[in-house]
C-alpha cells in the first residue's frame, strides 16, 4: 500500500513517548513474540500509536473496544496530516481501504473477512488487559463480568488467529495503563528491566516499555496526588475478603456501607474539603451506596453515573460535568477507564480496592493536567493500603499486615518485590516462592525446573554489553532458577516449586505429602506431630558441649526434637542447609546465626513446620521427616484452630 506523499507536521513526541516507539521497533526487528507498552493514563498512548503506525512498513490495524477510544486514536493520527480509515459499527464508517486502519473489534470480527489479504502486518490492541492471559486463566476464573470478559477474548482471539492465518508472523502489539488482571496476575511473561512478572504461557511475551506513574508526575507530565489522612469518618472493609476472581462480592461491600453512620459525615467532609475546587468524583462502593451519597449531596450540583444508566443519559451527564455545570460526579466502577475530564481536582473514595493497579486507576482520574490546577486531593475513606507508586504484586496479599518488601536474591543478587513483613529496615518475613530476575541462560545454572523453550534458538542473536537494557534482548534471557520456597524431589534432588506435583527436572511425580503422613501414620516406629509451636532452646548436650536444642510439640504435649552445633564453620554450614532454608520466614536473608544464643534470641526469624514425622532408633525419636507449606487433607494446628 503506497504511503500517502502529503508532507505532513509530525507532532514532537516526548522523550518517554520516543523510547516507547523505539523499543517496540527493536523488539519486533529481533522477535515475532507479542509485546505489551505500559503507559499510564494521561500519557498520550494515542500519540504513541500514531507514531508506531505512521513508521510501519506494512498495513496496520488498530483495535480498540469502544468506539470513543477509536475516534481519539484516529484523531491523534489525523494530527500528522496522514489520512486512516475507520472500521467501526458504532461510528457507521466500515472502511479498509487504506493503509492504517482504526477499528472497533466488535465490528471487525464480524467483517473478517476485509481483513484477511496478508497485508497487515501489525496488530495494535489498546486496552490490551482486556485479553485473558492465558487459556488456563479463563478457564478458572468467574465472576460479574466474566461474560463480558469471555465475549472481548474471544472477538480478540478469533481477529488474532484469522490476521495469524494470512500472515503468520504478524507483530501484535498491545497497550495499557494497568497490565494486570485481578486474581489472575501480570498478562506478559518477562519485563524489559530483566524480571519475570507473569505466566511462562502469557500471550504477550514480553513487556518492552513502562512509564512508571512516579515519574510522570515528577517531570510534570501529570498534577501532583495529595493524599489527605486524617478523615474523621471513614469505613472498615478490613473484614472483607474478596472472592475467587479477587473482587469483592457486592453483598458484603453492602454490609459495610448500607445505612452506615459515617456516610453523612464523609459526605459533609467531602463538600467541605473541596469548596474551593473545580470538579468531584465521588466511588461509591454499590449502586445504593452511591445513590445514598447522591442523596446527600447538592442537587443542583451533582449526578450519579452506573452500569445501569443508560447511554444518552450517561453522555449527557458527563457532558454537562466537562462544562462543569456539575461539580459533583458519584460513580460505581464505571468512570475507572476511558473517562477524560481534566478538570477534576478532588477524588473520594468511599469503596474499597482490590488492587494498587485499580487504586491507581482511579486516582489516575484525577491527574491530568488543566489551565489553572496544580494538584488533586486525594480523600479515602475506605482505608485503602496501596501507596500509590507501589509496584503490583502478582500473589494475593496473604494478610492485612504485609506490604510489599525487597528481597534480593542471593544468586543473581536482583531485587524482587514480594509480599512481606519488617521489622524497622530488615524485612523478617516474606512469601516470594521464586526469584523474579532474568539472566543470561548460559548462567542459568542446571539445576532447577527449566522448562524447555522453542525460544532457546534465539540464543546469541545479536547482543551487546547494555543489552539487558535494552528491548528485544529478552528472548536470551530465562528466569534465574533460584527458589526462596521449594519441594525437594526424592528422585534427583532438583528443588520444585512448593505446588508442583511433578519433578520440573527428572519428570517424576513429586510424593504427596499426604500419602507421606499416611504411611507414617500405620508405622510402629514412627510418630506424626501436628505441630503447635516449636521452642528453640540453647543448651549443652551430655557433654557439656554447647548446643542448640529444637522442640517441636503438637497440642496434645507431644514432643519431637532436635539438635545443632552451632560452633564450627562446619556445624553451622549443616544449619543452614537442614534446617535454617526451609526455617527462615525470609528466606535468602542471608542470617545465619553465629551460636545457639543468638539462634535462639532470634526465633521470631524462624517458622515451625506444618508436620514432623519422627522414627524411632534405639531408644531415641529422632526427627525424620518436616512438612512445610501444606495444604492437603490432614489439619494443621493453624487450621484447627481457625475452625475450631
Ligand atoms: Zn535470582
Ligand atoms: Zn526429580
Amino acid at each position: 500500500m503506497p504511503r500517502s506523499s502529503v508532507t505532513y507536521a509530525a507532532p514532537r513526541l516526548r522523550p518517554y513517548q520516543r523510547q516507547a516507539v523505539d523499543n517496540v521497533i527493536e523488539h519486533f526487528r529481533l522477535s515475532d513474540d507479542p509485546a505489551v507498552v505500559v503507559l499510564p493514563t494521561g500519557s498520550g498512548k494515542s500519540l504513541v500509536i500514531a507514531e508506531l503506525a505512521r513508521l510501519a512498513r506494512g498495513r496496520v490495524l488498530v483495535l480498540a473496544h469502544v468506539r470513543e477510544l477509536v475516534e481519539q486514536n484516529h484523531a491523534k493520527y489525523l494530527a500528522y496530516g496522514l489520512e486512516a480509515d475507520i472500521y467501526s459499527a458504532g461510528l457507521k464508517r466500515k472502511e479498509s481501504e487504506l493503509q492504517v486502519v482504526f477499528g472497533s473489534v466488535q465490528s471487525v470480527v464480524n467483517g473478517l473477512d476485509d481483513f484477511t489479504s496478508g497485508e497487515f502486518t501489525l496488530l495494535v490492541i489498546d486496552e490490551c488487559h482486556r485479553l485473558s492471559i492465558s487459556k488456563e486463566a479463563l478457564a478458572r476464573g468467574a465472576g460479574n463480568t466474566e461474560d463480558d470478559r469471555r465475549r472481548s477474548v474471544s472477538t480478540y482471539e478469533r481477529v488474532i488467529a484469522r490476521l495469524r492465518e494470512a500472515r503468520p508472523n504478524l507483530k501484535v502489539l498491545g497497550l495499557t495503563a494497568t497490565p494486570y488482571r485481578l486474581g489472575e496476575g501480570f498478562l506478559y511473561h518477562r519485563h524489559y528491566h530483566g524480571m519475570v512478572k507473569g505466566p511462562e504461557d502469557a500471550f504477550f511475551r514480553d513487556c518492552v516499555f513502562e512509564q512508571p506513574l512516579r515519574v510522570m508526575v515528577r517531570q510534570g507530565y501529570l498534577a501532583e496526588p495529595r493524599r489527605i489522612d486524617g478523615a474523621l469518618a471513614f469505613y472498615d472493609f478490613s473484614r472483607l475478603t474478596p472472592q475467587r476472581n479477587g473482587q469483592f462480592a457486592e453483598r458484603d461491600l453492602d454490609g459495610v456501607v448500607r445505612g452506615n453512620r459515617a456516610t453523612p459525615r464523609i459526605v459533609d467532609d467531602v463538600i467541605e474539603r473541596a469548596r474551593d475546587r473545580q470538579g468531584v468524583m465521588i466511588f461509591a462502593a454499590t449502586v445504593a451506596h452511591a445513590e445514598e451519597v447522591l442523596g446527600l449531596l447538592p442537587g443542583e450540583e451533582s449526578a450519579l453515573v452506573t452500569g445501569a444508566t443508560p447511554g444518552p443519559e450517561r453522555e449527557r451527564l458527563i457532558a454537562a460535568f466537562k462544562a462543569r455545570e456539575l461539580k459533583y460526579l458519584v460513580n460505581v466502577a464505571v468512570l475507572t477507564t476511558g473517562f477524560d475530564a481534566p478538570h477534576v481536582d478532588v477524588i473520594a473514595i468511599l469503596r474499597p480496592t482490590e488492587s494498587v493497579g485499580l487504586y491507581q486507576q482511579i486516582v489516575g482520574r484525577g491527574l491530568r493536567l488543566s489551565p489553572g490546577k496544580t494538584d488533586c486531593l486525594i480523600l479515602d475513606y475506605a482505608g485503602n493500603p496501596w501507596e500509590l507508586y507501589a509496584p503490583e504484586i502478582a500473589q494475593a496479599r496473604p494478610d492485612g499486615e504485609s506490604e510489599p518488601v525487597q528481597v534480593e536474591c542471593p544468586e543473581c543478587g536482583f531485587a524482587n518485590t514480594f509480599w512481606g513483613k519488617r521489622d524497622g529496615e530488615v524485612v523478617i518475613e516474606h512469601h516470594g516462592r521464586r526469584c523474579q530476575g532474568l539472566v543470561y541462560r548460559a548462567q542459568s545454572r542446571a539445576k532447577g525446573a527449566e522448562p524447555k523453550s522453542t525460544r532457546e534458538s534465539a540464543v546469541g542473536a545479536g547482543s551487546g554489553a547494555n543489552a539487558s537494557e535494552s528491548a528485544g534482548s529478552g528472548a536470551m534471557k530465562s528466569q534465574c532458577t533460584f527458589r526462596f520456597r521449594f519441594k525437594v524431589c526424592e528422585q534427583c534432588g532438583g528443588e520444585n516449586d512448593i505446588a508442583a506435583r511433578v519433578c520440573g527436572q527428572c519428570g517424576e511425580r513429586l510424593v504427596d505429602p499426604d500419602d507421606k503422613l499416611r504411611d507414617a501414620l500405620k508405622l510402629r516406629h514412627a510418630k506424626v506431630l501436628r505441630v503447635g509451636g516449636m521452642q528453640l532452646t540453647a543448651t549443652t548436650n551430655g557433654r557439656g558441649v554447647p548446643r542448640l536444642k529444637v522442640t517441636y510439640h503438637d497440642e496434645d504435649g507431644d514432643t519431637l526434637d532436635e539438635w545443632f552445633g552451632l560452633d564450627t564453620p562446619g556445624q553451622r554450614h549443616v544449619f543452614e542447609r537442614v534446617f535454617l532454608r526451609r526455617h527462615l520466614r525470609a528466606p535468602g536473608s542471608g542470617w545465619q546465626p553465629r551460636s545457639a544464643e543468638e539462634a535462639a534470641e532470634q526465633a521470631a526469624r524462624l517458622r515451625a513446620p506444618d508436620f514432623v514425622i519422627g522414627r524411632k532408633t534405639g531408644r531415641h525419636w529422632r526427627v525424620d521427616e518436616k512438612l512445610f507449606d501444606y495444604v492437603g487433607r490432614y489439619r494443621t494446628a493453624d487450621t484447627a484452630a481457625a475452625e475450631g
